[in-house]
């Protein structure tokens, strides 16, 4: 743990394991509420120097963090792989991902602008000022084991707030490795601090109840933000919620299936589907659904799984066991209730993927309302296909589910785009696109998937306050 600028370690340790070999691959302290009220103080201590720096200080030591990420690309990769699981190229892909964050919120820290607004009375001025929250608390999932740190951590601290960060049980040493670069870019003592822990609730509870912090940010699973939510509620913390999903991905009659197919292949499979905008429905048009299936069959059983270190390796594992059960609950589910299975449907256990989590990718089609698959995220490497025509209400189908994060569009017509753009109840929506994420845009989702928004302007906005000065003359 790095609390108040010292690596401590902690009478008890938990084990980290390689989600590929289940080797394990490290040991890191397991704190508890003790050392999440020392950070907390550490960090509060610290807010007062760091929020009055100027926006050029702050944005100084993150160039530096973000040159230092990169430069460090092929290590934290690697790390990653061993760690999480993901193939060493989308590694890659993340690291450089996390570090744009790190850039953008350098540049957004200059840009904390406030506004002066005209009185009607000749003898009054109003400025409206921009100010940072207080210390911030921030918990973080194991998919995106860097890149989800980097999407809090460099707004809060552009903004001058100082943070507390719980990394997920399964990835705490990518989440050391950020804190390492961090210290070594010049980030001051107690401005950032990291609480690792095999028992997150009794942390989750202290960020609640602490009233040293004033902003929880959270990205995990709609259950517990819910519970986060509950519980800081008594203070009325400022949460912000980034959490699951479940994204229609819409094939309409006037697309190319080959190229919506391939779309599909790639997104779907991004992470083994362990994506919080993972397509989890994919309706196809009735008049095209043959040629989109054949495509997306072909695809996906070339597949190849396996360790993510070996390059030719497109799917890693899962995280753990219970992830794989969920995935062929869901599978089992929707076959028993009359889906087609069209390759994939079991765990991998040949080859010696048998001592990780791999389950085959896997293609459905004849999903329907009535399968748990059609509702539940799933987080696992399996494509649902439902196949639509003219009668349905496309829109309406796509929008029947509490979740509203991400959701995908493949048309060759303007107006269909537009109206299905407007009409679609998510936070982002891809058009012909599988990957509408940047450090730049606005990340977040509607409905059950959250509240608030990750990256863009509106990312710095997140941490920090607005305060109203009315000034007599
Ligand atoms: P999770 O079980 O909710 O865990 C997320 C984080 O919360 C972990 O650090 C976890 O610690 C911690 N946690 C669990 N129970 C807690 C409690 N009672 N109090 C405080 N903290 C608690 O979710 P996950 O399985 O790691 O992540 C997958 C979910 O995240 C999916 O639903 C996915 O869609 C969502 N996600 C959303 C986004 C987004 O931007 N919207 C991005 C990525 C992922 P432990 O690891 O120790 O359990």
């Amino acid at each position: 743990m790095y609390i108040n600028g010292v690596w401590q370690s902690c009478e008890n340790n938990f084990d980290v394991f390689n989600p590929a070999t289940g080797e394990k691959i490290g040991e890191v302290a397991d704190g508890g509420v003790q050392q999440a009220r020392a950070a907390i103080d550490a960090a509060d201590a610290a807010f007062g120097e760091w929020s009055r720096r100027t926006a050029y200080d702050r944005a100084e030591i993150l160039y530096k963090a973000w040159e230092l990420m990169m430069a460090r690309q092929s290590e934290l990769s690697e790390l990653m792989t061993c760690e999480q699981g993901k193939p060493l190229k989308a590694a890659r892909n993340e690291v450089k991902y996390a570090a744009d964050f790190l850039r953008w919120f350098a540049e957004e820290a200059k840009r904390v602008y406030g506004q002066t607004i005209p009185s009607a009375r000749p003898d009054q001025r109003f400025i409206a000022l921009k100010q940072a929250v207080g210390v911030v608390a921030a918990i973080t999932p194991w998919n995106y084991p860097i890149s989800m740190l980097t999407r809090k951590l460099a707004p809060a601290l552009a903004a001058g707030c100082t943070v507390v960060l719980k990394p997920a049980e399964s990835t705490p040493l990518c989440a050391i490795a950020v804190f390492k670069l961090l210290e070594e870019a010049g980030v001051p003592v107690g401005v950032a601090n990291l609480v690792t822990a095999s028992q997150p609730a009794p942390i989750g509870r202290e960020f609640c109840e602490n009233s040293l912090i004033r902003k929880l940010t959270f990205t995990g699973s709609t259950a517990v933000g819910k519970l986060l939510a509950r519980d800081a509620a008594p203070q009325l913390k400022r949460i912000s919620m980034e959490l699951g999903g479940h994204a229609p991905f819409i094939v309409c009659e006037d697309a190319d299936p080959v190229h919506a197919a391939k779309g599909a292949a790639l997104v779907k499979f991004l992470n083994a589907g362990q994506a919080c905008i993972s397509p989890n429905r994919i309706y196809v048009h009735e008049s095209i659904a043959e040629r989109f299936l054949e495509t997306l069959t072909e695809r996906v059983a070339g597949l190849r799984a396996g360790n993510g270190m070996d390059p030719s390796n497109s799917i890693g594992p899962l995280v753990a066991e219970p992830a794989l059960d969920k995935v062929a609950r869901q599978v089992e589910d929707a076959v028993a209730k009359g889906a087609h299975l069209h390759t994939g449907g079991s765990r991998i256990l040949e080859n010696g993927l048998e001592k990780g989590y791999f389950y085959a990718p896997t293609v459905l089609s004849g999903v329907t309302d009535t399968m748990q698959i059609y509702r539940e995220e799933t987080f696992g490497p399996v494509a649902p296909v439902v196949i639509y025509n003219d009668q349905d209400d496309i829109l309406a189908l796509a929008n029947d589910t509490n979740y509203g994060l991400a959701a995908y569009v493949y048309t060759q017509n303007i107006s269909r785009a537009m109206r299905l753009f407007e009409g679609l109840q998510f936070g982002i929506i891809g058009v012909n696109d599988i990957n509408p994420t940047s450090a730049a845009a606005p990340f977040g989702g509607m409905k059950m998937s959250g509240m608030g928004r990750e990256g863009a302007q509106e990312g710095i906005e997140e941490y920090l306050e607005t305060k109203l000065g009315g000034f007599s003359v």
